[in-house]
């Protein structure tokens, strides 16, 4: 008996983050002021973009969000990563509902946390790509030196250890791809978040990088957001969305 006891308690502080019943609608337009409802005016439509979804993810698995362009995959995301507070449920992540912390605690707590992944990169042009890397640091208060030696370090393991002083514009897609993934790692986060990760990539630059998600998941947890197929196979786990509801879950462990 005090085996699965144990069992079930590693299982469950496994667990880095999780969403119960979250919703989120947002109001298309302004609401009437004071004088627009005298003079009778409506309210904006609202849309759900996420309607009740549940999930949890834990420690080294890798779980994607698959369905169609509008089902609510980056409201999902931005809620997990804290960017955006549900309209109801909550979100925690290790335990803490992240809407008892302030404005400010989230912002840091994403800092050193959570690493963002976006389709399009962000990078910032006028920097290098170690200078990219090492910027959540800054952030941080972490210093100069040790900031440079993480990035070269980071940017070696992705590859690119002969790239550091390019510019995002002197890299492929992939490279580019590859700095953001550096950049997300930079503050050893417990959970990754990608967003269409190879959506701007051809095949080949694509499996480079998912190569890389593979290599990331393997002390961390990762929720990435896609329409490709090869990218949500890498999936230890799917959800497929709807409308801003899960349709769809393929079990914890599960094939797809
Ligand atoms: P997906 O990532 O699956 O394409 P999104 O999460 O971006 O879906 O969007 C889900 C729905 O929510 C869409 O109808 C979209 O137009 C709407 N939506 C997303 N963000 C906003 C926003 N900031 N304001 C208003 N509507 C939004």
């Amino acid at each position: 008996m005090a085996g699965s006891v144990a069992s079930f308690d590693e299982a469950s502080s496994s667990v880095v983050v999780s969403a119960t019943d979250v919703t989120k609608r947002y109001t298309r337009g302004t609401e009437p002021g004071v004088l627009g409802r005298l003079l009778g005016r409506q309210s904006p439509p609202t849309v759900c973009a996420v309607d009740s979804a549940s999930l949890e993810v834990r420690t080294e698995e890798i779980v994607g969000l698959a369905g169609p362009s509008g089902s609510g995959k980056s409201t999902l995301l931005h809620l997990l990563a804290g960017l955006e507070r549900p309209t109801d449920g909550t979100v925690t992540f290790r335990g803490t509902d992240l809407a008892s912390l302030s404005r400010r605690e989230r912002t840091r707590h994403r800092l050193e946390h959570i690493g963002i992944v976006f389709q399009q990169f962000h990078l910032l042009d006028s920097l290098s790509a170690r200078a990219n890397v090492a910027l959540p640091l800054v952030e941080t208060g972490v210093g100069k030196r040790e900031r440079r030696r993480r990035a070269t370090d980071l940017l070696e393991r992705v590859g690119l250890g002969d790239r550091i002083t390019h510019r995002p514009r002197e890299l492929s897609g992939g490279e580019q791809q590859r700095v953001a993934i550096a950049r997300a790692l930079i503050t050893d986060p417990e959970l990754v978040i990608a967003d269409e990760p190879t959506g701007e990539l051809d095949t080949e630059a694509g499996r480079t990088v998912l190569q890389e998600f593979e290599r990331v998941a393997e002390n961390r947890a990762v929720v990435l957001a896609s329409h490709d197929r090869e990218t949500l196979e890498l999936c230890d786990r799917l959800l497929r969305l709807r409308d801003g509801s899960v349709v769809d879950q393929s079990p914890p462990g599960g094939s797809q």
